[in-house]
């Protein structure tokens, strides 16, 4: 059997029943790497299916996070999706709020240390950074973009 780590065939070794709507989830989340909001991608899917509601794309954002086909992470503004599930920091743009990958890095003496103060297992570790993206750095002077 080949395995096809995307989309359909994902939800099918999760043995998820493939509903219209959840590969439009699915696709919209992948389809962008600005860490959607549930808002967001029902504008997107509500395109394709008008029927669709905020709260049936909200429960299955939040399956599809659980089943971890997606990642989640709550947020000041309140719960955003992200279709890159390898592990990787953020940079959040004070100016324009948009959410940026950043490769991980693996500092283990981080970790070690704050298990060595603290007594605490250490499985996971996440670093946030903050700051002005380069659209907004260049934009400097204008009016910040609202969206
Ligand atoms: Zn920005
Ligand atoms: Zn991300």
């Amino acid at each position: 059997m080949i395995t096809n780590y995307q989309g359909l065939d994902t939800l099918r070794a999760h043995g998820l029943r493939l509903t219209r709507p959840r590969q439009l989830i699915l696709d919209v989340v992948r389809a962008t790497d600005a860490h959607p909001t549930a808002a967001f991608v029902y504008q997107r899917v509500r395109r394709r299916l008008p029927r669709v509601s905020l709260a049936t794309v909200y429960r299955n954002l939040r399956m599809l996070a659980a089943e971890g086909l997606l990642a989640e992470r709550a947020d000041a503004g309140g719960m955003r999706f992200d279709g890159n599930t390898g592990p990787h920091d953020h940079f959040t743009c004070l100016a324009c709020g948009r959410i940026y990958d950043v490769p991980a890095r693996a500092e283990r003496s981080v970790r070690r240390r704050i298990a060595a103060r603290t007594g605490f297992e250490v499985l996971d570790h996440r670093t946030e950074y903050y700051g002005r993206c380069g659209a907004c750095r260049r934009q400097r002077g204008r009016s910040p973009v609202t969206r």
